[in-house]
């Protein structure tokens, strides 16, 4: 099979031709119809994330159709669509884990991290932390639910009851919580980077009743703000933009150092808080939720070949939406937007 790989830390994917793999007790061997690219890849690509497997498969936003089952593998029948999201396995038996809280699981698998992911034209998954997808949403247009989506979901759920939201990085998490966040009747307030024109009249287009730079203040004080972007910086100008008792919630596995401020702006019983991961129940509260939305995706499509500059139009925010690769399309070197 074809499969873009990473050798090791800040190098390219490189593209190979690896054995088809073999699906292992309680696996199922999936044909990748589409994959998303997310911000974490970026982070393993630049070596901020500790102790990938190398080489890597990166890839953590799969839908394919299972083409083998492996032995005891029998939630799924040959021909299923499923998608595979981060967390790839939990061990079951840690504290987390007992307390119903897996996405901090002491010994986790994440897929295109710990173990291979999509960006190839086979990828192998644990049958129990598949979801089936919803049939609403094509291939592509769905790759984006399973990580920019869920996690999004579960970073909009610890916003709380926020009603004016800020919504810091206008990405691939950003373009779906936002129009969540609308449909519960929130209000939500987009922050871009410092003159992202384009990215302002998406957030607008979303539904967005304000939408400026990252820099500047808000019309009104929010009520919560979500940070998208790994930008440390944006932490205490979300604390300063959120009302007494606002929660700043940071959703990303890696941000840049936050720089010191002033407890006052920490004061009046403001949180901040981190997500990590999800949860399968994310998955399925997520996945049932988007299509009565109905969650829509913008995405731009790559050939699996173009995968590096897949990851270098995000590096820049040179994207609208969500990239997503097919691995079934080959060689192209234009990308196409699509709405789902
Ligand atoms: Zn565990
Ligand atoms: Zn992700």
């Amino acid at each position: 099979m074809r499969a873009m790989i990473l050798a090791a830390p800040k190098a390219s994917l490189c593209q190979v031709e690896l054995a088809k793999p073999e699906p292992g007790p309680g696996q199922v061997l999936i044909r990748v119809r589409a994959c998303g690219v997310c911000r974490t890849d970026l982070h393993v690509v630049d070596g901020e994330l500790p102790d990938p497997k190398l080489p890597l498969v990166l890839g953590h936003e799969i839908v394919g159709i299972v083409e083998r089952n492996g032995e005891q593998a029998d939630r799924f029948q040959e021909g299923d669509r499923v998608g595979v999201p981060w967390l790839g396995r939990t061990c079951g038996t840690c504290r987390f884990c007992l307390a119903g809280r897996e996405n901090l699981c002491d010994r986790p698998g994440f897929t295109g991290y710990t173990r291979d992911g999509g960006y190839a034209e086979y990828a192998l998954a644990d049958q129990r932390y598949c979801f089936p997808i919803p049939a609403a949403y094509g291939d592509a247009e769905a790759a984006p639910l399973l990580c920019a989506g869920l996690i999004g979901y579960r970073s909009l759920v610890l916003a709380g009851d926020a009603r004016r939201l800020g919504i810091y990085g206008f990405g691939a998490a950003a373009h779906i919580v936002a129009q969540v966040a609308r449909h519960q009747g929130r209000e939500v307030y987009a922050f871009t980077r410092p003159g992202d024109e384009e990215a302002q009249r998406f957030a607008r287009d979303l539904g967005a009743v304000w939408a400026g730079d990252s820099t500047s203040q808000p019309p009104e004080e929010l009520d919560a703000a979500i940070l998208y972007a790994p930008v440390g910086s944006l932490v205490p100008a979300a604390l300063r933009a959120v009302v007494k008792g606002g929660i700043v919630v940071c959703a990303g596995i890696h941000m840049s150092d936050i720089p010191a401020f002033p407890y006052r702006l920490l004061w009046g019983e403001r949180t901040v808080r981190s997500v990590a991961n999800l949860t399968r129940r994310d998955g399925e509260e997520f996945l049932a939720l988007a299509p009565r939305v109905p969650v829509r995706t913008e995405i731009q499509t790559f050939a699996l070949a173009d995968a590096n500059e897949a990851l270098q139009r995000l590096r820049d925010g040179r994207l609208r939406g969500a990239a997503v690769l097919l691995p079934a399309a080959h060689c192209s070197d234009q990308s196409k937007s699509l709405t789902g």
